[in-house]
Protein backbone atom coordinates (compact mmCIF):
# COMPACT_ATOMS: atom_id res chain seq x y z
CA UNK A 1 0.00 0.00 0.00
CA UNK A 2 0.61 3.54 0.17
CA UNK A 3 0.63 5.97 2.78
CA UNK A 4 -2.52 7.92 1.58
CA UNK A 5 -2.42 10.83 4.65
CA UNK A 6 0.98 12.96 4.56
CA UNK A 7 2.78 12.89 8.37
CA UNK A 8 2.34 16.34 9.84
CA UNK A 9 6.18 15.99 11.68
CA UNK A 10 8.31 16.41 9.38
CA UNK A 11 11.80 16.47 11.21
CA UNK A 12 12.65 13.39 13.77
CA UNK A 13 15.43 13.30 16.64
CA UNK A 14 17.13 10.33 15.85
CA UNK A 15 20.32 10.99 18.11
CA UNK A 16 21.16 9.71 21.84
CA UNK A 17 20.83 11.79 24.76
CA UNK A 18 23.34 11.31 26.93
CA UNK A 19 24.62 13.64 29.99
CA UNK A 20 21.85 16.23 29.09
CA UNK A 21 23.14 16.59 25.51
CA UNK A 22 21.94 14.84 21.92
CA UNK A 23 24.81 13.23 20.54
CA UNK A 24 25.49 11.10 17.37
CA UNK A 25 26.71 8.00 17.93
CA UNK A 26 30.78 7.90 18.65
CA UNK A 27 31.43 5.82 16.03
CA UNK A 28 28.80 7.56 13.60
CA UNK A 29 26.71 4.05 13.72
CA UNK A 30 23.26 4.51 12.55
CA UNK A 31 20.63 2.14 11.50
CA UNK A 32 17.67 2.24 9.19
CA UNK A 33 13.69 2.33 9.91
CA UNK A 34 11.53 1.16 7.83
CA UNK A 35 7.74 1.69 7.51
CA UNK A 36 6.02 -1.05 8.47
CA UNK A 37 2.94 -0.26 5.94
CA UNK A 38 5.38 0.73 2.99
CA UNK A 39 8.01 -1.50 3.21
CA UNK A 40 10.15 1.35 2.82
CA UNK A 41 13.44 2.52 4.53
CA UNK A 42 12.51 6.46 5.49
CA UNK A 43 14.79 7.27 8.10
CA UNK A 44 18.27 6.65 9.80
CA UNK A 45 18.58 6.44 13.72
CA UNK A 46 22.11 7.00 15.79
CA UNK A 47 23.06 3.25 16.78
CA UNK A 48 24.80 3.55 20.77
CA UNK A 49 28.20 2.07 20.80
CA UNK A 50 29.90 0.25 23.51
CA UNK A 51 31.49 3.50 24.22
CA UNK A 52 28.35 5.28 24.57
CA UNK A 53 26.31 2.98 26.45
CA UNK A 54 29.40 3.32 29.00
CA UNK A 55 29.41 7.22 28.47
CA UNK A 56 25.51 6.81 29.17
CA UNK A 57 26.16 4.90 32.63
CA UNK A 58 28.89 6.86 33.43
CA UNK A 59 26.89 9.93 33.43
CA UNK A 60 23.75 8.45 35.35
CA UNK A 61 26.41 7.29 38.13
CA UNK A 62 27.61 11.27 38.43
CA UNK A 63 24.39 12.77 38.62
CA UNK A 64 23.31 9.90 41.28
CA UNK A 65 24.44 11.68 44.13
CA UNK A 66 22.80 14.81 44.07
CA UNK A 67 19.27 13.76 42.45
CA UNK A 68 18.95 10.65 45.41
CA UNK A 69 20.10 13.75 47.81
CA UNK A 70 16.49 15.69 46.10
CA UNK A 71 13.34 15.40 48.06
CA UNK A 72 10.46 13.49 46.40
CA UNK A 73 8.84 16.98 45.94
CA UNK A 74 11.57 18.28 44.63
CA UNK A 75 11.88 14.97 42.40
CA UNK A 76 7.88 15.68 41.14
CA UNK A 77 8.37 18.83 40.07
CA UNK A 78 10.47 17.31 36.70
CA UNK A 79 7.75 15.22 36.30
CA UNK A 80 4.61 17.41 36.53
CA UNK A 81 6.16 19.39 33.69
CA UNK A 82 7.36 16.27 31.51
CA UNK A 83 3.89 15.13 31.87
CA UNK A 84 2.36 18.15 30.44
CA UNK A 85 4.95 17.97 27.49
CA UNK A 86 3.90 15.00 26.83
CA UNK A 87 -0.18 15.20 26.80
CA UNK A 88 1.00 18.46 24.54
CA UNK A 89 2.39 15.92 22.31
CA UNK A 90 0.37 13.34 22.31
CA UNK A 91 -0.13 13.99 17.95
CA UNK A 92 3.30 13.90 17.57
CA UNK A 93 3.84 10.86 19.34
CA UNK A 94 1.10 8.58 17.67
CA UNK A 95 2.27 10.15 14.21
CA UNK A 96 6.01 8.35 15.09
CA UNK A 97 4.76 5.48 16.50
CA UNK A 98 2.70 5.01 13.56
CA UNK A 99 5.58 5.70 11.05
CA UNK A 100 7.84 3.31 12.65
CA UNK A 101 5.80 0.39 14.41
CA UNK A 102 2.28 0.95 12.17
CA UNK A 103 0.33 1.63 15.53
CA UNK A 104 -2.87 3.27 13.99
CA UNK A 105 -2.76 7.09 15.45
CA UNK A 106 -6.80 5.86 16.14
CA UNK A 107 -5.70 4.07 18.66
CA UNK A 108 -2.71 5.42 20.50
CA UNK A 109 -3.70 6.21 24.10
CA UNK A 110 0.12 5.62 25.43
CA UNK A 111 0.53 9.48 25.80
CA UNK A 112 -2.00 9.65 28.40
CA UNK A 113 -1.25 6.80 30.12
CA UNK A 114 2.20 7.74 30.65
CA UNK A 115 1.39 11.77 31.44
CA UNK A 116 -1.22 9.93 34.17
CA UNK A 117 1.74 7.57 35.50
CA UNK A 118 4.29 10.67 35.88
CA UNK A 119 1.07 12.68 37.23
CA UNK A 120 1.31 9.55 39.84
CA UNK A 121 4.82 9.49 40.74
CA UNK A 122 5.14 12.83 40.97
CA UNK A 123 3.60 12.37 43.90
CA UNK A 124 4.82 9.16 45.31
CA UNK A 125 8.24 9.36 46.58
CA UNK A 126 6.88 9.29 49.92
CA UNK A 127 5.88 5.63 50.45
CA UNK A 128 9.37 5.10 50.43
CA UNK A 129 9.45 4.27 54.17
CA UNK A 130 10.93 1.87 56.08
CA UNK A 131 10.28 0.38 59.30
CA UNK A 132 11.03 0.28 63.25
CA UNK A 133 11.20 -2.01 65.72
CA UNK A 134 11.57 -2.18 69.84
CA UNK A 135 11.66 -5.76 69.54
CA UNK A 136 15.35 -6.51 70.59
CA UNK A 137 15.86 -5.45 73.99
CA UNK A 138 18.38 -2.59 74.75
CA UNK A 139 17.72 -1.48 70.94
CA UNK A 140 16.29 0.94 68.65
CA UNK A 141 16.39 -0.87 65.22
CA UNK A 142 15.10 0.55 62.27
CA UNK A 143 15.18 -0.21 58.14
CA UNK A 144 16.39 2.55 56.05
CA UNK A 145 14.84 2.21 52.40
CA UNK A 146 17.82 4.10 49.75
CA UNK A 147 18.46 4.35 46.00
CA UNK A 148 20.38 1.56 44.15
CA UNK A 149 22.43 4.22 42.00
CA UNK A 150 21.92 3.16 38.53
CA UNK A 151 18.76 1.49 37.14
CA UNK A 152 18.77 0.49 33.23
CA UNK A 153 15.42 -0.32 31.32
CA UNK A 154 15.62 -2.42 28.16
CA UNK A 155 11.91 -1.53 26.43
CA UNK A 156 9.78 -3.14 23.83
CA UNK A 157 8.55 -1.78 20.42
CA UNK A 158 5.37 -2.36 20.80
CA UNK A 159 3.68 0.08 23.62
CA UNK A 160 7.48 1.86 23.79
CA UNK A 161 6.30 4.89 25.66
CA UNK A 162 4.50 3.39 28.52
CA UNK A 163 7.35 0.99 29.32
CA UNK A 164 9.93 3.99 28.94
CA UNK A 165 7.56 5.88 31.81
CA UNK A 166 6.42 3.26 33.99
CA UNK A 167 10.05 2.13 34.56
CA UNK A 168 11.71 5.17 34.35
CA UNK A 169 9.14 7.49 36.31
CA UNK A 170 9.65 4.96 39.33
CA UNK A 171 13.23 4.56 39.98
CA UNK A 172 14.24 8.19 39.48
CA UNK A 173 11.44 9.34 42.26
CA UNK A 174 13.13 6.45 44.32
CA UNK A 175 16.08 8.44 43.86
CA UNK A 176 17.86 6.55 41.08
CA UNK A 177 19.26 7.85 37.97
CA UNK A 178 18.46 6.08 35.24
CA UNK A 179 19.91 4.91 31.55
CA UNK A 180 16.86 3.48 28.96
CA UNK A 181 17.45 1.45 25.59
CA UNK A 182 14.84 1.84 23.27
CA UNK A 183 13.92 -1.27 20.91
CA UNK A 184 15.38 -0.75 17.77
CA UNK A 185 11.91 -0.97 16.34
CA UNK A 186 10.49 1.88 16.95
CA UNK A 187 12.74 4.57 18.87
CA UNK A 188 11.26 8.01 17.62
CA UNK A 189 8.88 7.91 20.58
CA UNK A 190 12.21 7.45 23.17
CA UNK A 191 13.80 10.11 21.16
CA UNK A 192 11.40 12.59 21.46
CA UNK A 193 10.45 11.87 24.84
CA UNK A 194 14.80 12.93 25.46
CA UNK A 195 13.79 16.22 23.93
CA UNK A 196 10.96 16.97 26.30
CA UNK A 197 12.96 15.78 29.15
CA UNK A 198 15.48 18.43 27.76
CA UNK A 199 13.32 20.97 27.91
CA UNK A 200 11.82 20.48 31.41
CA UNK A 201 15.70 20.93 32.18
CA UNK A 202 16.58 17.36 34.31
CA UNK A 203 19.83 17.66 36.12
CA UNK A 204 22.33 16.30 33.48
CA UNK A 205 22.85 12.67 33.64
CA UNK A 206 19.94 11.78 35.58
CA UNK A 207 17.87 10.26 32.69
CA UNK A 208 19.93 9.24 29.88
CA UNK A 209 18.25 7.60 26.52
CA UNK A 210 19.88 5.12 23.99
CA UNK A 211 18.89 3.96 20.36
CA UNK A 212 20.06 0.72 19.33
CA UNK A 213 20.61 -2.88 18.99
CA UNK A 214 20.23 -5.38 22.45
CA UNK A 215 23.61 -7.60 20.93
CA UNK A 216 25.51 -3.97 21.27
CA UNK A 217 24.11 -1.22 23.94
CA UNK A 218 21.71 -4.22 25.73
CA UNK A 219 24.58 -6.40 25.75
CA UNK A 220 26.73 -3.36 27.60
CA UNK A 221 23.88 -2.62 29.91
CA UNK A 222 23.47 -6.05 31.44
CA UNK A 223 26.95 -6.61 31.39
CA UNK A 224 27.76 -3.59 33.33
CA UNK A 225 29.28 -3.44 36.64
CA UNK A 226 27.62 -0.08 37.33
CA UNK A 227 23.99 -1.00 36.87
CA UNK A 228 22.40 -1.98 40.40
CA UNK A 229 19.19 -2.73 38.45
CA UNK A 230 18.02 -3.93 35.18
CA UNK A 231 14.31 -3.77 34.77
CA UNK A 232 13.57 -5.59 31.01
CA UNK A 233 10.29 -6.04 29.47
CA UNK A 234 10.44 -8.35 26.17
CA UNK A 235 10.63 -11.57 24.79
CA UNK A 236 11.50 -14.64 27.17
CA UNK A 237 14.01 -15.33 25.00
CA UNK A 238 16.24 -12.14 25.61
CA UNK A 239 14.99 -12.25 29.35
CA UNK A 240 16.82 -15.29 29.98
CA UNK A 241 20.12 -13.59 27.93
CA UNK A 242 19.49 -10.41 29.94
CA UNK A 243 19.66 -12.97 33.29
CA UNK A 244 22.45 -15.02 32.30
CA UNK A 245 24.25 -11.23 31.83
CA UNK A 246 23.51 -10.53 35.12
CA UNK A 247 24.45 -13.29 36.72
CA UNK A 248 27.73 -13.56 34.96
CA UNK A 249 28.80 -9.91 35.72
CA UNK A 250 27.62 -7.94 39.46
CA UNK A 251 24.55 -10.39 39.99
CA UNK A 252 22.30 -6.87 39.48
CA UNK A 253 18.45 -7.29 40.22
CA UNK A 254 16.64 -8.21 37.53
CA UNK A 255 13.01 -7.16 36.94
CA UNK A 256 11.50 -9.14 33.86
CA UNK A 257 8.05 -8.65 32.20
CA UNK A 258 8.08 -11.15 29.31
CA UNK A 259 5.97 -12.75 26.86
CA UNK A 260 2.64 -14.57 27.35
CA UNK A 261 -0.28 -17.30 26.01
CA UNK A 262 -3.39 -16.01 27.96
CA UNK A 263 -6.25 -18.52 27.36
CA UNK A 264 -10.00 -17.10 27.56
CA UNK A 265 -12.78 -19.44 29.11
CA UNK A 266 -15.78 -18.59 27.71
CA UNK A 267 -18.35 -21.02 29.83
CA UNK A 268 -22.58 -21.78 28.83
CA UNK A 269 -23.58 -19.04 30.95
CA UNK A 270 -21.80 -16.39 29.60
CA UNK A 271 -22.77 -13.39 28.15
CA UNK A 272 -21.92 -14.32 24.86
CA UNK A 273 -22.04 -10.94 23.03
CA UNK A 274 -19.82 -9.35 25.57
CA UNK A 275 -17.39 -12.30 25.65
CA UNK A 276 -16.97 -12.26 21.56
CA UNK A 277 -16.51 -8.06 21.80
CA UNK A 278 -13.88 -8.15 23.86
CA UNK A 279 -12.01 -11.45 23.17
CA UNK A 280 -11.63 -9.78 19.71
CA UNK A 281 -10.41 -6.71 20.87
CA UNK A 282 -7.67 -8.14 22.74
CA UNK A 283 -6.27 -9.83 19.82
CA UNK A 284 -6.91 -7.33 17.23
CA UNK A 285 -5.60 -4.43 19.15
CA UNK A 286 -2.01 -3.12 17.86
CA UNK A 287 -2.72 -6.11 15.34
CA UNK A 288 -2.53 -8.52 17.97
CA UNK A 289 0.97 -7.67 19.20
CA UNK A 290 0.53 -7.28 22.87
CA UNK A 291 2.11 -9.38 25.47
CA UNK A 292 -1.29 -10.68 27.32
CA UNK A 293 -3.75 -10.69 23.86
CA UNK A 294 -5.94 -14.07 24.64
CA UNK A 295 -4.22 -16.13 21.49
CA UNK A 296 -6.28 -19.06 22.71
CA UNK A 297 -10.00 -19.08 23.50
CA UNK A 298 -11.33 -22.07 25.00
CA UNK A 299 -15.47 -22.39 24.51
CA UNK A 300 -17.71 -24.75 25.91
CA UNK A 301 -19.40 -27.02 23.49
CA UNK A 302 -22.59 -26.40 23.46
CA UNK A 303 -21.99 -22.42 22.53
CA UNK A 304 -19.13 -22.87 20.43
CA UNK A 305 -21.46 -23.03 17.00
CA UNK A 306 -22.84 -19.24 17.89
CA UNK A 307 -19.56 -17.99 19.62
CA UNK A 308 -17.02 -18.75 16.81
CA UNK A 309 -19.93 -17.16 14.03
CA UNK A 310 -20.30 -14.38 16.26
CA UNK A 311 -16.45 -14.15 17.31
CA UNK A 312 -15.37 -14.37 13.10
CA UNK A 313 -18.08 -11.92 12.07
CA UNK A 314 -16.98 -9.52 14.56
CA UNK A 315 -13.21 -10.18 13.49
CA UNK A 316 -13.71 -9.46 10.31
CA UNK A 317 -14.95 -6.39 10.32
CA UNK A 318 -11.51 -4.08 10.50
CA UNK A 319 -10.34 -0.94 8.63
CA UNK A 320 -6.76 -2.02 7.96
CA UNK A 321 -4.76 0.34 6.00
CA UNK A 322 -2.44 3.24 6.88
CA UNK A 323 -2.07 3.75 9.80
CA UNK A 324 -1.58 7.73 9.58
CA UNK A 325 -5.52 7.75 9.12
CA UNK A 326 -7.72 8.23 11.67
CA UNK A 327 -10.30 5.96 10.01
CA UNK A 328 -7.80 3.25 10.15
CA UNK A 329 -7.92 0.55 13.15
CA UNK A 330 -6.09 -2.48 11.97
CA UNK A 331 -2.14 -1.58 10.97
CA UNK A 332 0.75 -3.25 9.43
CA UNK A 333 2.89 -5.84 12.02
CA UNK A 334 5.95 -3.91 13.17
CA UNK A 335 8.08 -5.23 10.59
CA UNK A 336 9.17 -7.85 7.99
CA UNK A 337 10.70 -10.22 10.82
CA UNK A 338 7.52 -10.22 12.65
CA UNK A 339 5.61 -10.51 9.38
CA UNK A 340 7.33 -13.93 8.51
CA UNK A 341 7.31 -15.02 12.44
CA UNK A 342 3.13 -14.78 12.12
CA UNK A 343 3.25 -16.40 8.54
CA UNK A 344 4.87 -19.14 9.96
CA UNK A 345 2.98 -19.91 12.91
CA UNK A 346 0.09 -19.75 10.41
CA UNK A 347 1.66 -21.73 8.32
CA UNK A 348 2.39 -24.62 10.61
CA UNK A 349 -1.44 -24.52 11.96
CA UNK A 350 -2.57 -25.12 8.77
CA UNK A 351 -1.54 -28.55 8.83
CA UNK A 352 -3.19 -29.30 12.17
CA UNK A 353 -5.99 -27.06 12.48
CA UNK A 354 -8.87 -25.89 10.59
CA UNK A 355 -8.33 -22.56 9.06
CA UNK A 356 -11.76 -20.58 9.84
CA UNK A 357 -10.94 -16.84 9.15
CA UNK A 358 -7.80 -15.43 7.53
CA UNK A 359 -7.45 -17.23 3.85
CA UNK A 360 -8.45 -14.25 1.62
CA UNK A 361 -5.61 -12.70 0.62
CA UNK A 362 -4.92 -9.27 2.40
CA UNK A 363 -5.75 -6.43 0.22
CA UNK A 364 -2.16 -4.57 0.45
CA UNK A 365 0.20 -5.77 -1.71
CA UNK A 366 3.09 -3.74 0.02
CA UNK A 367 4.05 -3.50 4.00
CA UNK A 368 2.98 -6.40 6.25
CA UNK A 369 -0.43 -6.44 6.98
CA UNK A 370 -1.96 -10.00 8.30
CA UNK A 371 -5.54 -10.82 7.93
CA UNK A 372 -7.32 -11.41 11.44
CA UNK A 373 -6.86 -15.11 11.36
CA UNK A 374 -8.82 -17.51 13.42
CA UNK A 375 -8.13 -21.46 13.48
CA UNK A 376 -10.25 -23.92 15.11
CA UNK A 377 -9.40 -27.55 16.69
CA UNK A 378 -5.74 -26.55 16.73
CA UNK A 379 -4.03 -29.93 18.64
CA UNK A 380 -3.08 -28.52 22.34
CA UNK A 381 0.63 -29.85 21.80
CA UNK A 382 1.69 -28.00 18.43
CA UNK A 383 3.71 -24.81 18.33
CA UNK A 384 1.11 -22.42 17.45
CA UNK A 385 -0.48 -23.45 20.79
CA UNK A 386 2.12 -23.27 22.95
CA UNK A 387 4.45 -20.39 21.49
CA UNK A 388 3.92 -16.91 21.21
CA UNK A 389 2.29 -15.44 17.64
CA UNK A 390 2.31 -11.68 18.29
CA UNK A 391 -0.21 -11.61 15.78
CA UNK A 392 -4.14 -10.88 15.04
CA UNK A 393 -4.34 -15.01 15.34
CA UNK A 394 -6.64 -16.45 17.60
CA UNK A 395 -6.68 -20.23 18.14
CA UNK A 396 -10.56 -21.49 18.95
CA UNK A 397 -10.91 -24.73 20.86
CA UNK A 398 -14.27 -26.35 22.70
CA UNK A 399 -14.08 -28.40 25.81
CA UNK A 400 -16.77 -29.98 28.01
CA UNK A 401 -15.69 -29.84 31.96
CA UNK A 402 -14.42 -26.94 33.89
CA UNK A 403 -11.67 -29.48 34.96
CA UNK A 404 -10.50 -29.95 31.82
CA UNK A 405 -10.61 -26.66 30.63
CA UNK A 406 -8.36 -25.72 33.46
CA UNK A 407 -5.41 -28.26 32.74
CA UNK A 408 -5.50 -26.91 28.85
CA UNK A 409 -5.57 -23.41 29.96
CA UNK A 410 -2.51 -24.52 32.34
CA UNK A 411 -0.98 -26.53 30.02
CA UNK A 412 1.93 -23.46 28.92
CA UNK A 413 5.34 -22.36 30.25
CA UNK A 414 3.30 -18.46 30.33
CA UNK A 415 1.38 -17.46 32.92
CA UNK A 416 0.62 -13.63 32.21
CA UNK A 417 -3.03 -13.22 31.94
CA UNK A 418 -6.02 -15.16 31.80
CA UNK A 419 -9.46 -14.75 31.63
CA UNK A 420 -13.16 -16.18 32.38
CA UNK A 421 -15.96 -15.82 31.65
CA UNK A 422 -19.46 -16.83 33.05
CA UNK A 423 -22.07 -15.93 35.52
CA UNK A 424 -21.76 -18.25 38.11
CA UNK A 425 -19.49 -16.57 40.94
CA UNK A 426 -18.73 -19.83 42.66
CA UNK A 427 -17.26 -21.00 39.29
CA UNK A 428 -15.67 -17.68 38.39
CA UNK A 429 -13.99 -17.95 41.58
CA UNK A 430 -12.57 -21.08 41.62
CA UNK A 431 -11.17 -20.51 38.13
CA UNK A 432 -9.46 -17.41 39.40
CA UNK A 433 -8.02 -19.54 41.99
CA UNK A 434 -6.90 -22.36 39.64
CA UNK A 435 -5.62 -20.32 36.89
CA UNK A 436 -1.57 -20.04 36.41
CA UNK A 437 -1.25 -16.46 35.64
CA UNK A 438 -0.25 -13.50 37.45
CA UNK A 439 -3.59 -11.02 36.52
CA UNK A 440 -7.00 -13.15 35.73
CA UNK A 441 -10.50 -11.28 34.01
CA UNK A 442 -13.62 -12.38 35.23
CA UNK A 443 -16.20 -11.32 33.16
CA UNK A 444 -13.33 -9.50 31.13
CA UNK A 445 -10.14 -9.54 29.39
CA UNK A 446 -6.98 -7.99 28.39
CA UNK A 447 -5.74 -5.42 28.28
CA UNK A 448 -8.44 -4.68 30.93
CA UNK A 449 -6.45 -3.66 34.05
CA UNK A 450 -5.99 -1.25 37.15
CA UNK A 451 -3.49 0.98 37.93
CA UNK A 452 -3.31 -0.12 41.47
CA UNK A 453 -3.15 -4.10 40.61
CA UNK A 454 0.48 -5.51 40.34
CA UNK A 455 0.88 -6.26 37.08
CA UNK A 456 3.18 -9.16 35.83
CA UNK A 457 3.97 -12.98 35.45
CA UNK A 458 3.85 -16.29 36.40
CA UNK A 459 6.19 -19.48 35.07
CA UNK A 460 8.32 -18.26 32.14
CA UNK A 461 6.01 -14.65 31.50
CA UNK A 462 8.13 -12.94 34.44
CA UNK A 463 9.87 -12.29 37.59
CA UNK A 464 8.51 -9.61 40.12
CA UNK A 465 5.31 -7.26 39.68
CA UNK A 466 5.04 -3.38 38.43
CA UNK A 467 2.32 -1.22 39.27
CA UNK A 468 1.71 1.84 40.82
CA UNK A 469 1.88 0.36 44.47
CA UNK A 470 4.51 -1.81 43.63
CA UNK A 471 7.64 -0.43 41.76
CA UNK A 472 9.02 1.59 43.32
CA UNK A 473 9.70 -0.71 45.69
CA UNK A 474 11.66 -2.72 42.86
CA UNK A 475 13.98 0.35 42.55
CA UNK A 476 14.73 0.76 46.78
CA UNK A 477 17.49 -1.18 48.54
CA UNK A 478 16.52 -2.05 51.96
CA UNK A 479 19.24 -1.48 55.27
CA UNK A 480 18.76 -2.61 58.85
CA UNK A 481 20.66 -0.09 61.45
CA UNK A 482 20.88 -1.85 64.47
CA UNK A 483 20.86 1.04 67.43
CA UNK A 484 21.95 -0.36 70.84
CA UNK A 485 20.89 2.20 73.68
CA UNK A 486 22.45 2.66 76.48
CA UNK A 487 19.60 1.90 80.02
CA UNK A 488 19.22 4.41 82.42
P1 LIG B 1 12.85 -8.52 22.31
O1 LIG B 1 13.18 -9.37 23.47
O2 LIG B 1 13.27 -8.94 20.98
O3 LIG B 1 13.45 -7.05 22.51
C1 LIG B 1 13.17 -6.29 23.67
C2 LIG B 1 14.33 -5.35 23.93
O4 LIG B 1 15.46 -6.14 24.26
C3 LIG B 1 14.72 -4.49 22.74
O5 LIG B 1 15.04 -3.20 23.19
C4 LIG B 1 15.95 -5.20 22.20
O6 LIG B 1 16.82 -4.37 21.50
C5 LIG B 1 16.57 -5.71 23.47
N1 LIG B 1 17.49 -6.84 23.30
C6 LIG B 1 17.49 -7.77 22.31
N2 LIG B 1 18.52 -8.63 22.49
C7 LIG B 1 19.19 -8.24 23.58
C8 LIG B 1 20.35 -8.71 24.28
N3 LIG B 1 21.04 -9.77 23.85
N4 LIG B 1 20.73 -8.07 25.40
C9 LIG B 1 20.05 -7.00 25.85
N5 LIG B 1 18.97 -6.47 25.22
C10 LIG B 1 18.53 -7.10 24.11
O7 LIG B 1 11.27 -8.29 22.38
P2 LIG B 1 10.38 -7.42 21.41
O8 LIG B 1 10.26 -8.14 20.12
O9 LIG B 1 10.87 -6.01 21.41
O10 LIG B 1 9.00 -7.40 22.17
C11 LIG B 1 8.08 -8.42 22.04
C12 LIG B 1 8.13 -9.31 23.25
O11 LIG B 1 7.94 -8.55 24.42
C13 LIG B 1 7.04 -10.34 23.25
O12 LIG B 1 7.53 -11.57 23.69
C14 LIG B 1 6.05 -9.77 24.22
O13 LIG B 1 5.19 -10.69 24.80
C15 LIG B 1 6.93 -9.13 25.22
N6 LIG B 1 6.22 -8.09 25.96
C16 LIG B 1 5.93 -8.32 27.28
C17 LIG B 1 5.21 -7.39 28.00
C18 LIG B 1 4.89 -7.59 29.46
O14 LIG B 1 4.55 -6.62 30.13
N7 LIG B 1 4.98 -8.79 29.99
C19 LIG B 1 4.77 -6.23 27.38
C20 LIG B 1 5.08 -6.02 26.04
C21 LIG B 1 5.82 -6.97 25.35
Amino acid sequence: MSITQEPKVKSFETRLFINGKFTEASDGGKFDLTSPATGEKFVQVSEASEADTDAAVAAAKAAFPAWSALSPKARGVYFKKLATLIRESHDELAELEALSMGRPVSEYIESSMAANSLDHYAEAGFQALGTSSLNTPGFVNMTLRQPYGVVAAIIPWNVPVMFLVNKAAPALMAGNTVVVKSSEKAPLTSAKIATLIEKVGFPPGVINILSGHGHISGKVLSHHMDVRVLSFTGSGRTGRIITAAAAKSNLKNVILELGGKTPAVIFEDANIEKAVEQTKHSVQWNSGQVCMANSRIYVQESIAPKFIELFKQSFSQIKSGDPLLKSTNHGPQADKIQYEQIQSYIEEAKKVGKMALGSEPSEHTTGYFVQPTVFLETPEDTRPMKEEIFGPVVHINTFKTEEEVVAKANDTEYGLYAAVYTKDVSRALRMAKKLEAGRVGVNCTSPTGALDMPFGGYKASGIGREGYTVSIDHYLETKSVLISVDEF
